[in-house]
């Protein structure tokens, strides 16, 4: 794998909260490796250092924060994966990773998950940014540019109705609980409404489209031109809920 956003040469988190230089990449960086210290798989600008710093602080209790939650996948997985073979299937999935994950972290998100044919990112944790709903905005764009072109070349030829493809997208933000949960074996993620609402949007968006929660739409205001006021029915809430398509 190969990300154009893994440029960063020492970790971002060490040196922006204790000014300490952790060298991750280049000839400085061996001794760091040897060890142990090395780049975060949720973030290449972090290191394994920041990771069990922010694991060991959850072990002892979940934390609130103030974040933006994002979820993308791919539309009509179920179809695709009748109509390809594994290693073309393998392929698809990769690449979505991949694009996703770069997307992510050239706006500083964390990617928390990758599940199935969904991710999720975290936005302003453990690197802090006040515009981090702009940022996750950004990110899904991103997305949404890198994996049409893509998925339209890798689905060319398997005779598939390319409007059911493609990804969807849902954001929301607000106060969401960090931490290891878990009975059976815990998991560093977050949890909560805003992690569920987000999850909700994402299943009902179109292929190819971003949606944001009411509060996130709301942070972003009149930022945002051509955006599609719209009312859905989530999965578990009452009512129709307010959504705005992008
Ligand atoms: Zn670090």
């Amino acid at each position: 794998m190969s990300h154009e956003a893994a440029t960063a040469r020492i970790c971002r988190g060490c040196w922006e909260q204790m000014r300490v230089p952790i060298v991750l990449r280049g000839p400085l960086a061996v001794p760091f490796r040897l060890v142990g210290v090395r780049p975060s798989r949720m973030n290449p600008n972090l290191c394994t250092i920041c990771e069990q710093m922010f694991e060991r602080v959850m072990r002892r209790r979940a934390i609130e924060i103030e974040a933006t939650i994002l979820f993308a996948d791919i539309r009509g997985y179920t179809t695709l994966s009748q109509a390809m073979d594994a290693a073309a299937l393998a392929r698809l999935l990769n690449f979505f990773y991949d694009e996703c994950a770069t997307a992510i972290w050239l706006q500083d998100g964390l990617l928390n998950k990758a599940i199935g044919d969904s991710v999720l990112a975290i936005f302003n944790f453990p690197l802090h940014h006040g515009d981090h709903t702009r940022r996750a905005l950004a990110a899904a764009r991103d997305i949404q540019t890198r994996c049409t072109e893509r998925c339209k070349r890798e689905l060319a030829g398997y005779g598939l109705d390319a409007s059911e493809l493609g990804v969807g997208v849902g954001i929301d933000r607000g106060t969401t609980t960090f931490g290891e949960f878990g009975t059976t074996h815990t998991d560093l993620t977050a949890v909560g409404q805003v992690v569920n609402r987000a999850a909700r949007l994402q299943s009902v968006a179109e292929p190819g489209e971003i949606l944001l929660s009411e509060a996130a739409w709301q942070n972003l205001g009149e930022a945002l031109p051509a955006i599609e006021r719209r009312e859905v029915q989530l999965k578990g809430y009452d009512g129709p809920q307010v959504a705005y398509a992008y």
